[in-house]
């Protein structure tokens, strides 16, 4: 099965050295299951180790690359504590999150900003994979999905936003919230087909590729990925687990 899967570290692990051997044990998983496109968004601060180890690695594996949890729109300036798109690129930076709920409701962060970072990634040829979804269970989904997607691509042209990565993320689903469970993917289908008619009459085009993200695990993993619909996941507590993460893997590529 070609899919993708996008680790989102969070703030994890908490030394340089965890991030590494958790990073070597992708890469031995993934020589294993060459069909899946891997890309790792790790913290900020262990991008160069993790860049250096993947460029030191024989047989250089083409299907892993290195992901941002975030950006900043502007290259440079007066910025306190921002990294910018421009800066990312040192590390081959192919994919970064933008629109994560994280950001949205911890950070504050709103559709313009997204909106900004969608066009900074763009403009820096970095894929942004937009996270959009509904914060509780029984919450409008079709009415979030739309003022979502109207204000974050908000000023994109067709083109562009056939470049972005959009992910079906219910807030409600992500593994840390209290009482979480993954949607069902009959659920997840029904939010991607809103998603899919919404880019349709705004944008005039019939988009194909949707991730899904919320408590994947080894054990639902394909239930989503089955679906032609779904080109891949987004992995957030499982992908700490290197277990977990190799057997997400394993189940994907037996399918
Ligand atoms: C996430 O927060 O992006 C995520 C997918 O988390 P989890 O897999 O832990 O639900």
């Amino acid at each position: 099965m070609n899919k993708i899967l996008i680790a989102n570290w969070k703030a994890n692990p908490t030394t340089p050295e965890e991030a590494l051997d958790l990073f070597d044990s992708y890469l031995s998983a993934i020589s294993d299951f060459r069909d899946i496109r891997l890309v790792v968004c790790s913290p900020f601060l262990y991008l160069e180790e993790l860049y250096k180890q993947l460029q030191a690695t024989k047989n250089k594996p083409e299907t892993i690359s290195l992901g941002a949890q975030d950006l900043f729109w502007e290259k440079s300036g007066p910025y306190t504590g921002e990294i910018s798109a421009e800066m990312l690129k040192e590390f081959a930076i192919s994919h970064v999150l933008v629109g994560h709920s994280d950001r949205r409701y911890k950070m504050g962060e709103s559709n313009e900003i997204i909106n900004k970072k969608i066009k900074a990634a763009l403009e820096a040829g970095i894929t942004p994979v937009l996270l959009v979804g509904e914060r509780n269970l029984g919450d409008d989904r079709r009415a979030v999905l739309e003022q979502q997607l109207a204000a974050d691509l908000s000023g994109l042209s067709a083109d562009q936003v056939t470049k972005i990565l959009i992910t079906y993320e219910p807030v409600w689903a992500i593994s840390t919230q209290p009482g979480a469970k993954s949607d069902t993917p009959e659920s997840a289908l029904g939010a991607i087909g809103i998603i899919k008619n919404f880019l349709d009459s705004r944008f005039q085009f019939l988009a194909s590729s949707f991730l899904y993200g919320g408590s994947v695990n080894k054990t639902n993993v394909v239930d989503f990925l089955k679906h032609p619909e779904i080109s891949g996941a987004v992995v957030g507590g499982a992908s700490l687990r290197k277990e977990e993460f190799t057997n997400i893997l394993k189940q994907i590529s037996l399918y």
